[in-house]
């Protein structure tokens, strides 16, 4: 099986991040470069690549996900005011914390990302 550098990333977390996303979808991901980064806990350092690969045919579904991903943390970082209450949520939201209303969003339409532990 042929595979492919798919992303690249500075942090273990956000590849692993990646990575359980990837293969909670059923995608063979492979993590490289991590054994060079130090054990165990948050690695702070900036000097450290992960790279992610995925089999060459995987790489379209892969790319789909990712930025299934980012517009979800880009949602995240914006905020929808509640149209009944007027306060502020994050834009990841699907009901107002506050008052519970349904909040309107555009995410809705998109499939959910599952969680990733
Ligand atoms: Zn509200």
């Amino acid at each position: 099986m042929k595979r492919v550098r798919f992303s690249v990333h500075r942090t273990v977390g956000e590849a692993r991040l990646l990575e359980g996303l990837l293969a909670g979808s059923g995608l063979s991901v492979e993590v490289r470069g991590e054994s060079l980064a130090p054990l165990g806990g948050e690695i702070p350092s900036t000097e450290t690549w992960v790279e992610l690969w995925l089999p060459e045919e995987e790489v379209g579904r892969g790319k789909e996900l990712l930025e299934e991903l980012e517009a979800d943390q880009e949602a995240a970082s914006r905020t929808v005011e509640c149209p009944k209450c007027g306060e502020e949520n994050p834009g990841n939201f699907e009901l107002c914390w506050s008052c519970g209303l349904e909040l309107p969003s555009e995410l809705k339409a998109r499939p959910r990302l599952r969680a990733v532990p």
